[in-house]
């Protein structure tokens, strides 16, 4: 499937019916799989072949919507979880342990910011946060001999922050360091972190993969570029594993992060895609090309609109010459932009709220990327724990408005947004 376009890879990959099977994966609700020999059982436990043994580890449905994220990213296998902050979690367990550190972009998801600054720590695992549009050699100074693991996102709301993932990747390859990205707003739609470096892709499925706002979940994809082999930085994949009966993970022909992450982490963590939410996922996901094209056609005319209307001061979305990462974008998103933009309103929090409660069409919600277009005050609910001084460092001004614009008629969607900026400053 490997040399098909995300078009096809969207609606055919993953899932290949035998005579007469079911046409799309069945929604294989069992938490266990029957074996009518020992030996065969036994095999499965020592990952010498690949059957089905507990839905823990693995499940044919959840399968189905792996080796569709896996072929769409240009994968070598990928691992459905409960949801996109277990995908990260599981990676960075399967990296970094006590004593280790590991290297995470500000700009961020805030539930990757918290798990990474406030969690990891606890389990005396150091985060070094780092400004990703800082240079190389400000990054490399963080990386020592204990750094495990660099992690970016490919577009970081709500500033819409754009990633030079080659930058980080060269940086991450020089030290022989894993460099996984979040391409959860990105898609591999518009953009395959993998062309450009990355080693591990995190998704959250709960966003445009599932796309219609009705399963959570996420996924891991290992690209399967990385040497583990003979890197002293990662002994745990170089030694035997005791709890696998003395398996090297380095010595694996193939998908080494993957499987120790499936086999020890998800083992040991129990975080797995439910087959119901793999089956969603995989559905929704069979319209990922046709929505990005739209969800960024939309954001873009949504975005030019604002830019021009005399109550908003300012407009973030890549589509925009104007734009901060306008050249960024038109090397790492070529195709689209996607439907995430924010924009400030010429006045307070007041003034955004009263906007909001204005809005007809577009409803409050914190959820973003799935059909429906929906807006977010962030320094009021996201960003609320924050303080004045950290409100400023990330970015999120009072006045500031997250959108995610859904896949509605562009008029339908400037018309609320205009109708509601009239109703809120008519005085
Ligand atoms: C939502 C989101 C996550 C977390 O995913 P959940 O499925 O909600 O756990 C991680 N990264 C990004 C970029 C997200 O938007």
């Amino acid at each position: 499937m490997k040399n098909y376009k995300p078009e096809t890879l969207c609606v055919q990959a993953g899932y290949k019916p035998k005579t007469g099977e079911s046409r799309i994966p069945p929604i294989c609700q069992s938490t266990t799989f029957f074996y009518g020999d020992t030996q065969s059982m036994a095999d499965c436990f020592d990952l010498k072949n690949d059957g089905y043994f507990y839905s823990r580890l693995a499940n044919p449905t959840v399968a189905a919507f792996e080796g569709k994220v896996a072929a769409l990213e240009g994968g070598v296998a990928a691992i459905g979880c409960s949801s996109g902050m277990s995908a990260t979690a599981l990676c960075a367990f399967t990296l970094a342990g006590e004593g280790d550190n590991v290297l995470c972009s500000r700009a961020v998801y805030g539930g990757t910011f918290n798990l990474f600054g406030t969690t990891l720590p606890k389990l005396g695992i150091e985060c070094r946060f780092f400004d990703p549009d800082s240079s190389a050699e400000e990054i490399e100074k963080l990386i020592d001999g204990r750094t495990k693991l660099i992690f970016t996102e490919t577009i970081a709301n709500p500033a819409i922050v754009v990633l030079d993932i080659e930058k980080i990747s060269a940086v991450a390859k020089k030290y022989g360091v894993v460099h996984a990205v979040d391409n959860t707003l990105a898609t591999p739609v518009l953009c395959r972190p993998k062309e450009f470096g990355a080693n591990i892709i995190i998704h959250s499925s709960s966003k445009y993969l599932d796309g219609h706002a009705a399963a959570l979940g996420g996924v891991i994809v290992d690209c399967g570029n990385f040497t583990f082999k003979g890197n002293e930085r990662y002994s745990s994949f170089n030694l035997p594993d005791e709890s696998y009966h003395g398996l090297v993970f380095a010595d694996l022909p193939d998908a080494q992060f993957a499987t120790k992450c499936r086999a020890q982490m998800m083992r040991d963590l129990g975080a797995m895609m439910s087959p119901q939410n793999a089956f969603l996922s995989y559905l929704g996901s069979d319209t990922l090309a046709l929505r990005m094209e739209r969800h960024s056609q939309n954001a873009e005319l949504v975005a030019k609109f604002l830019a021009a209307h005399p109550a908003i001061e300012s407009v973030l979305h890549p589509s925009l010459p104007q734009n901060k990462y306008h050249a960024l974008a038109q090397k790492y998103l070529p195709r689209g932009q996607g439907g995430m933009l924010s924009f400030t309103i010429k006045g307070s929090a007041a003034d955004c709220a009263r906007f909001m409660e204005s809005l007809r069409l577009i409803t409050q919600e914190t959820h973003v990327a799935d059909v429906r277009s929906c807006v977010l005050h962030p320094a009021s609910t996201t960003h609320r724990q924050l303080s004045e001084d950290d409100l400023k460092k990330a970015g999120v001004p009072h006045n500031l408005i997250r959108l995610s614009v859904g896949i509605e008629a562009a008029e339908d969607i400037i018309d609320d947004l205009d109708s509601a900026l009239s109703l809120a400053f008519k005085n």
